[in-house]
């Protein structure tokens, strides 16, 4: 645990007390013979405690919050990012002009002019 902190301030706060609660609430649960409870709140406690007084947090880290760490849990946003910015072009790109010889698009200003089918294409292609 060294630079990968993602949890600070109010975050913090709250996880603190929600430590205490859950201790609490663990140590309580146990004595009267709840034990499934007291281990769930005992083990909420422990992580909670364990982002507080590190000041990291697996979740945070799992949500891109924070993505310091090259961890297993790693969710993509840049390559859905990229795939809507390569769409978005994409979509307005098939309203140009297509050149039938090369492929390209025929940027308006471009000479161009149909070929021998009948296709557009760029007068330097023909
Ligand atoms: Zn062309």
């Amino acid at each position: 645990m060294d630079d990968t902190k993602n949890v600070g301030g109010r975050d913090r706060l709250v996880r603190l007390l929600l430590t205490i609660v859950l201790s609490i609430v663990a140590v309580r649960s146990l004595r009267r013979g709840k034990r499934l409870r007291g281990l769930l709140a005992g083990v909420g406690a422990l992580g909670l405690g364990f982002n507080a007084t590190t000041g990291y947090c697996g979740v945070n880290d799992a949500l891109s919050v924070d993505t310091t760490s090259g961890g297993d849990v790693e969710i993509d946003f840049e390559g859905t990012d990229s795939e809507e910015r390569e769409t978005g072009p994409e979509q307005s790109r098939s309203s140009y002009l297509t050149c039938a010889s090369c492929g390209d698009p025929i940027v308006p200003g471009q000479r161009r002019g149909p070929n021998g089918q009948d296709d557009i294409v760029h007068d330097d292609c023909l």
